[in-house]
């Protein structure tokens, strides 16, 4: 019996942004024919100073639902488009696919209609260059009345659609309801997408192309050409993900998830590179004891001191009752004998601190109540830290060493991560301080 391999392959706008990128992306899917399922994004920024087409789609509609004269806006929509069929020598036209846009955008057909057209246009041009079938997203992905995505329902249907069909073309970011409105995912949502449809045809890789080779060890913009990682697996990037890591959308994780289908970040500017791979678990050994370094500026830390708070049952809840009631949600809450404290992000907690201060007073009856404002959070996280002595000390001596006052820590129970809390100025160099000792000295 010969099996077959199947590869569902998710190009970001960057990798559609011109013809030029649409024939790179061409080649990639010619040079392994088991890449039959494309779910492609909207035209993105050709250069920096450039809009995306999903940002252009906005700002059309918007005019359109304010009455004004939207022409000029989607005329430029459509000569991005256009440029892109005359690069790639295609005999379609798009004509009467825009006279329905202008159309339904008189009609205030809805915003996230306005932004679904970018990937809708785009899978036509794709499905008519590389030969595939087209199918509208809206038919095979379908989102609750209330706006929740039906991941079972949408299963359904979009296994029902493939398993038939040998390729297809399959736009990202959008769906619909049963009625047949239009509904988008939050953006970066193709990931989600692509996701969805290696869940479906039960892939045996989804290949998510971006325009970096994989995930990096650091962020760039604070570490001078971080390594990348090879391996990471769902858990960690999870972590990683929700520290800021931002390479692949966060909720893009979950169908693969339920399949155990790896995930391959490749670059479509260097496809000989072999890209991240994220997955359910591995027996590889990660390459440094740490997997990645996240981090977040902007919190505000709550400290609580009572005495003989460790002996009254029912203080800790009381507290975090206060922060409940005022719609506040909390990232980590160390403690001590006498004291509790409480994270939160400053920018969810500015605007309610008396009414929070008061409140803790009135139900928990506290000695103090202090609160320190801009701390930074920091993950390390990995895998390898679970079966390595000394990760916390080497950690620790590393930041006394850049002069650092370590405010806070937090390992998690399953030994993934260590959280650090900081002064926003410490950030950086607490991140700097960190890479190297793992990394570039490899301790
Ligand atoms: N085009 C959409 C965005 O810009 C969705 C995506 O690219 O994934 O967010």
């Amino acid at each position: 019996m010969i099996i077959k391999m199947r590869k569902v392959v998710k190009f970001g706008g960057s990798s559609l942004a011109s013809a030029e990128q649409f024939e790179k992306v061409g080649n990639i899917i010619h040079a392994d024919k088991e890449r039959k399922f494309v779910v492609p994004s909207a035209p993105g920024k050709r250069d920096a100073d450039d809009t995306k087409v999903t940002d252009m789609l906005y700002g059309c509609y918007d005019l359109a639902e304010a009455g004004k004269d939207f022409k000029a806006q989607l005329q430029a929509i459509k000569v991005r488009y256009q440029e892109i069929i005359d690069g790639l020598a295609l005999k379609i036209s798009l004509e009467e696919e825009f006279k329905t846009i202008e159309k339904d955008f008189k009609a205030k057909a809805g915003r996230d209609y306005a932004a679904s057209r970018g990937e809708y246009l785009n899978g036509i041009i794709m499905a008519a260059y590389l030969g595939f079938e087209f199918i509208d997203a809206a038919e095979v992905i379908r989102f609750k009345e209330n706006g929740e995505f039906d991941s079972e329902v949408t299963n359904e249907l979009m296994r029902e659609r493939l398993t038939s069909l040998e390729a297809a073309v399959i736009p990202g970011f959008y769906g619909a309801r049963a009625d047949g409105t239009v509904k988008t995912f939050s953006r970066g949502g193709s990931d989600i997408t692509g996701s969805i449809v290696a869940r479906a045809v039960k892939a045996d890789v989804y290949e998510n192309w971006t325009d970096v080779s994989g995930i990096l060890i650091a962020d760039p913009r604070i570490i001078y050409k971080p390594e990348g990682i090879e391996t990471v697996t769902y858990k960690e990037l999870r972590e990683l993900s929700y520290m800021g890591f931002n390479v692949l959308h966060e909720d893009a994780i979950f169908p693969v998830r339920r399949e155990g289908i790896p995930i391959n970040i490749r670059n479509t500017n260097a496809p000989e590179d072999e890209g991240t791979w994220i997955v359910e678990s591995t027996c590889q050994k990660p390459k440094y004891v740490i997997t990645g370094i996240a981090g977040k500026k902007g919190f505000c830390a709550v400290n609580i001191e009572k005495d003989s708070m460790n002996s009254e049952v029912g203080f800790g809840r009381k507290v975090l009752q206060v922060f409940e009631d005022n719609g506040i949600s909390f990232e980590h809450v160390p403690s001590g004998i006498d004291t509790m404290t409480v994270f939160v992000h400053q920018d969810e907690f500015m605007h309610k601190e008396q009414k929070v201060v008061s409140g803790i007073h009135r139900l928990a009856d506290p000695d103090t109540i202090e609160i320190e404002a801009d701390l930074a959070l920091i993950a390390v996280v990995g895998r390898g830290m679970k079966s390595t002595r000394g990760t916390a000390g080497r950690i620790f001596s590393a930041l006394a060493h850049s002069n650092i006052n370590v405010k806070m820590i937090d390992q998690g129970s399953s030994e993934l991560n260590i959280i650090i809390g900081v002064a926003n100025a410490d950030f950086e160099t607490a991140i700097k301080a960190i890479y190297d000792i793992f990394v570039l000295y490899q301790l």
